[in-house]
């Protein structure tokens, strides 16, 4: 892309404490790189002004910011999920957005199993047990009761992209049976994975554990709503570590309080962080982590090169590899 002076690339709100990766990828094209860790749109447009492209990690992107940044050309979300981003604003001001789509793809599944198991084994209460010297090794088991048995079991996975299909790999491996509902895929891919596509009523009447991996958008939000989790087991187990608003986190707590689920898994929530007040934490019958679900040194390291390497493309001339507003490459025809 051409560029006179030197390229300036915003970081606006890293996770990080230093730029260090990316300075070590944009050295090629002697970009110009700023680090911040802004807390709100106001401080972007303050601080980003002259960007010619930001990598930005949680915090909205609006139209507003997105058009007050004239010289702003590429947007890159060093995550998977963009659903902070107003991308029909970003196209209308011909800013190409791309997303950083596998980082964290094996974290994740591994935290969801992390999660299924911790749920099903009732691992965290057992632990805490334990450790407060109740244990007495011979009839403690009577305490945690009911536990059930994994093999043999249904599971079923909302959302069957790249996390979703490691994770049934994975509860395959302990001996469940796998439904699926993803209703944007061909039959050949369940077909390929041995997993059996239904409707998600269905999913929900038949599932002992339910796992949310489809993206937030507006037909995902609150798609498991209070009628949604009225149709599943009362021994069913929720897991989400997608986003938080998939689920009606009031109908949630509702169904946890009056044990009309057994329990639940959450990394992701309606409004993150979790409020210190937040009902959630007092229930007894709920796991909560913090959006860590991504998290490991190869992942964080790789967030950084993946997003940095993208922004190389770009003004290299050459089409970045996860453009996600794919429309606004008629601004970019070199680009094609
Ligand atoms: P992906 O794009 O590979 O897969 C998403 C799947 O969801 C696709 O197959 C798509 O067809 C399906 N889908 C879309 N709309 C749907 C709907 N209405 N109902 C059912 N399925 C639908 O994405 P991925 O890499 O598997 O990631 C999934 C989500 O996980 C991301 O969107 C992100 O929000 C979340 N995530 C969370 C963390 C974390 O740390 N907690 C980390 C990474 C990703």
């Amino acid at each position: 892309m051409q560029q006179r002076g030197r390229i300036k690339v915003v970081i606006v709100d890293s996770a990080f404490e230093d730029a260090s990766v990316e300075n070590m990828i944009l050295k090629e094209i002697n970009a110009d790189v700023q680090f911040f860790h802004c807390k709100d749109e106001e401080e972007i447009v303050r601080i980003a002004k002259e960007a010619n492209a930001i990598i930005n990690n949680l915090l909205p992107m609006s139209k507003e910011t997105i058009s007050a940044l004239d010289k702003l050309q590429l947007i890159v979300r060093c995550a998977v999920g963009y659903d902070n981003i107003d991308l029909k604003a970003a196209t209308e001001n011909k800013v190409v957005i791309c997303n950083v789509p596998d980082y964290c793809t094996a974290e994740v599944a591994d935290h969801t199993l992390g999660l299924i198991l911790s749920l099903s084994r009732k691992i965290p209460w057992i632990d805490s047990y334990t450790k407060k010297g109740r244990a007495d090794f011979s009839a403690d088991w009577k305490n945690f009761a009911p536990i059930y048995r994994l093999n043999g079991k249904t599971a079923g996975i909302i959302g069957f992209g790249k996390i979703g299909r490691e994770v049934a790999k994975r509860l395959k491996a302990f001996g469940l049976r796998i439904l699926v509902y993803d209703p944007y895929l061909p039959q050949k891919i369940f077909e390929n994975f041995g997993v059996a596509p239904v409707a998600l009523e269905d999913l929900l009447k038949t599932s002992d554990i339910v796992s949310i991996h489809c993206p937030l958008t507006k037909d995902t939000y609150h798609l498991i709503s209070k009628d949604k989790l009225g149709l599943m087991k009362k021994t069913a187990i929720l897991v989400n570590v997608s986003r938080g608003p998939i689920v009606d986190e009031e109908a949630l707590y509702e169904a946890l309080k009056n044990n009309l689920i057994q329990s639940a898994a959450l990394d992701v929530f309606e409004k993150e962080p979790l409020e210190k007040n937040s009902p959630f934490l007092k229930l007894k019958n709920v796991i909560i982590t913090p959006h860590i679900a991504w998290y490991s040194e190869e992942a964080a390291i790789d967030s950084r090169k993946f997003a940095s390497e993208e922004i190389l493309r770009f003004f290299k001339g050459v089409k970045p590899k996860n453009i996600v507003n794919l429309e606004v490459l008629k601004y970019y025809p070199q680009l094609e």
